[in-house]
């Protein structure tokens, strides 16, 4: 019996994922679930032993750098100055020599007059030429000429040179009257111990430089120059030129200068505007110190900036890698899902294959059947052999035939049509009905089919119980042949199939009377016995009935002449006479019966036979004893 399945299109909107959170958890390896819990460990690990290593590295990075760029400016500075003591000392020098030879004033006079407008055209750092006082006079070679109240003995120079005894003297700056240059004097004592020589170097060239330095160091802090006595030479804040640092009252510059010129540290922290900052200073000529204030969070603000983008990229790496990770461990647990679903749905058959029609291959999904799975096991791949070898080895050989037809993988996809299934039941080898099944798996974008699910089921047990059922429901209880409605089917399925044959109606004489005299159990037998006969009279393909109450039928396909009606009627009627029923002693047993025939070529009606044959059984009725009117006789009633 081959069946075909409904199509079901709706079917792939159900195959959807059905991965939860939950699940996805729940069911993931525990070696995943470890990378996922170590791989941000390791990343957390990495950036604090990163961050330490940057840190430490950056940090003696930064601290070697301001070292390095003090030492650098300093010597820059030192160049810068170097030109004018190095006059200094040539000058002084010269002036000595010329008190050795006991040369006036007036010829040391016009030596500084001269050197005064050599260097005018030479250096453009040093502003109003040479001066001093020497030999207890007042000397300018720049010719200035001072005020009546101008002691020279009590000008800043002068006293700082005596202070330093014949070492460079450098003097706080001042704003020159003159020129408005700020300047600053270097003075020195000379070896009469009272004569002193001087020359001023214009400050805004130390400004600048030292302004340039500051902007060197990207501005994370602050250059200074300060002198011995704590007087800011250069700053890289111009405003804080000339202040004195260690007569300030101001924190955090009184401190600085504290640490630097009382307590002797060169390196150290301070609180500088409202920032935690490291001063390194470096000590120049003549007296001199430079500074380098930086800012610590300025300074680690890069460190920062670049560990942040680190970090960054670094959890975007991760996310990224989790995400795929994510999306494969899915996708594999999607794939795990369909897998378990398709083993638990294949259990119930016997065996199951994925065919791909295109290619002729297959593959085992799941087999119960030793037989079938060595055969398997022992072949390449070929579907049509294993269409051949499941028949050969499975299918009984009445069924084979059937079977051959319905695994004929050529003409499936066209038998399939836009079925999803398509069934054949066949009785196996032993005897056990089984049930071949072909299920669309997967089709082309153009609906084509492109795969099958190929399954074998033993369905024995309901096969027989779906063929009680049917029996059930056509036979009649109690006499065991067909009741009205199943065998009225039959006879009108033989006549649609262009089959003639005879019908014969049966009804049982004075049944009522029979009932009554004997009971109804009795009435029972006569109904069982009359069956009987009418089974022993027919054959096995013609139709026998009960129609109810003590009225039977029955058709004999093939049956058309009077003649073999009447040969039927006789052996019936003879079987009949046979029945012995104890309780009912001599009393015979009469039926009434009316024959109709139903010619190949004939058109009328199952209902039209049916009544030809009953008036034939109601002409029956009207004569004793069994009875038989043809339905020919009948013509022209
Ligand atoms: P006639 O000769 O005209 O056919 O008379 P009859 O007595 O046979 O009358 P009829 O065929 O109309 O009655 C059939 C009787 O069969 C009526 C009913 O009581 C009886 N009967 C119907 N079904 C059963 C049954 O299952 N068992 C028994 N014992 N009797 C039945
Ligand atoms: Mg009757």
């Amino acid at each position: 019996m081959q069946e075909n399945g409904n199509k079901n299109e709706d079917i792939e909107k159900t195959i959807i994922p059905y991965i939860t959170v939950n699940d996805f958890f729940r069911r993931m390896s525990k070696g995943y679930l470890l990378l996922f819990i170590v791989l941000p460990l390791i990343y957390i690990f990495l950036i604090i032993l990163n961050y330490g290593i940057i840190y430490d590295v950056t940090t003696e990075n930064i601290a070697y750098n301001a070292e390095t760029n003090l030492l650098e400016y300093s010597v820059e500075l030192d160049d810068f100055l170097y030109p004018a003591i190095s006059i200094m000392e040539s000058m002084s020098y010269n002036v000595e020599d010329m008190f050795r030879t006991k040369s006036g004033n007036d010829v040391i006079e016009q030596y500084l007059i001269r050197e005064s407008e050599t260097l005018d055209n030479m250096s453009d750092i040093v502003s109003n030429g040479i001066y001093g006082y020497i030999n207890g006079e007042y000397l300018d070679g720049y010719q200035w000429v001072p005020d009546g109240d101008y002691v020279p003995t009590e000008r800043p120079w002068y006293k700082e040179a005596l202070k330093n005894k014949g070492r460079l003297a450098y003097v706080e700056p001042y704003t020159d009257s003159m020129t408005g240059y700020k300047v600053m004097t270097i003075s020195k004592l000379l070896s009469d111990g009272e004569s002193v020589i001087c020359i001023d170097i214009r400050m805004n060239e130390i400004q600048e430089i030292t302004e340039s330095l500051a902007k060197q160091e990207d501005d994370t802090g602050q250059v200074i120059v300060i002198d011995d006595e704590g007087v800011v030479i250069a700053h890289s804040d111009p405003g804080e030129v000339g202040k004195n640092y260690l007569l300030s009252l101001e924190e955090p510059e009184h401190t600085l200068a504290t640490k630097l010129l009382m307590e002797g540290i060169s390196e150290f922290s301070i609180h500088y505007e409202d920032e935690s900052s490291i001063v390194y200073s470096r000590k120049l000529g003549g007296g001199w110190y430079m500074l380098s204030v930086t800012s610590e969070s300025k300074m680690f603000s890069r460190i920062f900036q670049a560990l942040g983008n680190s970090v960054a990229v670094g959890i975007l790496g991760t996310v990224i890698i989790l995400y795929v990770l994510i999306m494969i461990t899915r996708k594999r647990m999607e794939i795990e899902n369909y897998i378990i679903d398709l083993k638990s749905a294949s259990s119930i058959y016997l065996c199951m294959y994925k065919v791909d029609l295109d290619d002729d291959h297959y593959v085992e999904i799941s087999c119960k059947s030793p037989l079938l799975s060595s055969l398997v096991g022992s072949r390449r791949r070929d579907a049509r052999n294993l269409m051949a070898e499941i028949i050969n080895i499975r299918v009984d050989e009445r069924n084979k035939k059937d079977m051959l037809e319905f695994s004929d993988l050529k003409s499936l996809k066209e038998r399939l049509g836009k079925n999803d299934t398509i069934a054949l039941e066949f009785m196996n080898a032993e005897m056990v009905w089984d049930r071949a099944r072909f299920t669309v798996a997967e089709r082309n974008a153009d609906k084509s089919i492109k795969s099958v699910l190929f399954t074998i089921e033993v369905i024995d047990e309901e096969k027989k119980s779906r063929d009680r059922l049917l029996y059930l429901s056509e036979t009649d209880s109690m006499t065991g042949i067909n009741n009205r409605g199943s065998g009225e089917n039959k006879v009108k399925n033989h006549i649609l199939n262009g089959e003639g044959g005879m019908f014969l109606l049966l009804d049982v004489d004075k049944f009522k009377h029979i009932n009554d005299t004997y009971g109804h159990d009795i009435g029972d037998k006569v109904l069982i016995a009359i069956a009987g006969c009418l089974k022993k009279t027919f054959r096995s393909n013609d139709v026998v009935m009960r129609l109810g109450g003590d009225e039977f039928a029955a058709f004999a396909p093939s049956v058309l002449s009077r003649s073999g009606g009447e040969l039927m009627v006789e052996r019936f009627l003879k079987r009949i006479g046979e029945i012995n029923i104890e309780e009912m002693k001599d009393d015979k047993i009469n039926v009434s019966m009316g024959v109709a025939f139903y010619r190949p070529d004939d058109r009328f009606t199952f209902d039209e036979l049916y009544k030809r044959a009953d008036r034939c059984t109601y002409e029956s009725k009207t004569h004793p004893g069994s009875r038989v009117t043809f339905y020919d006789n009948m013509e022209g009633i």
